[in-house]
């Protein structure tokens, strides 16, 4: 697994860098936003943390011109005031931000997930409990019971248990299982939510899918 590292602040990029390495990832840290691009643009990365303030040009453009020709999985940094920058990172691609400062962890977790997000498809069965779902045969089993889900609520709840342990917020729910193209409000992930726990708590009296306030939802195990 290759991480490309991109911030300007060293002291940062150089803990982020340690703390990756530890974990087993090969990094690479630049401190330019050209450079960046160019690094991105011409070698293959499993996973991008690009900040968003950097010298010669942003990482909401370094990001723009990236998505341009590939789409390796990036993860934004953006200061606590600039919720625009999360925006528009997200309008533009990114698959995950995180507001500094961060815990590493968190970050650690972000990226796990990421990186696990693309390989999902050779994780066949996932399961929670007496809770299968079968990734590939898309078959969703409660005990002995086989439970019906239309396409979106399957989705909502592989990208849950793929992500097990994270709490996943409406937007990064929506970008998942909708895309980067829905145009609508982030309420949509509530209502499946709903539609799910109607399927699965209600009918099994469990509690699977967590609400973690003001945060979004999560699975544990
Ligand atoms: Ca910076």
């Amino acid at each position: 697994m290759k991480i490309l590292i991109v911030e300007d602040e060293t002291s940062i990029s150089r803990f982020v860098q340690l703390e990756l390495e530890h974990e087993g990832y090969e990094t690479k840290c630049v401190a330019d936003g050209r450079e960046a691009l160019d690094e991105a643009v011409n070698n293959d990365y499993d996973l991008i943390v690009l900040d968003v303030m950097l010298p010669s040009l942003n990482g909401i453009e370094v990001l723009r011109r990236l998505r341009q020709v590939k789409q390796t999985p990036v993860i934004i940094l953006t200061a606590r005031d600039q919720i625009m920058d999360k925006v528009a990172g997200l309008d533009l691609g990114a698959n995950d931000y995180m507001t500094k400062p961060f815990a590493i962890e968190e970050l650690l977790a972000r990226i796990r997930a990421n990186v696990k997000k693309e390989m999902r498809s050779s994780q066949c069965v996932l399961t929670c409990g007496k809770l299968k779902v079968d990734v590939e045969s898309h078959i969703v089993t409660f005990g002995s019971d086989v439970i019906d889900l239309t396409k979106k609520e399957f989705d909502l709840l592989v990208h849950l248990l793929t992500n097990r342990n994270v709490v996943i917020s409406r937007e990064q729910a929506l970008d998942a299982v909708w895309g980067f193209d829905f145009y609508g409000n982030t309420n949509v992930v509530d209502v499946y939510i709903r539609y799910l726990r109607s399927k699965l708590d209600d009918v099994y009296g469990v509690q699977i899918i967590q609400t973690v306030r003001g945060s979004g939802y999560v699975i544990r195990d």
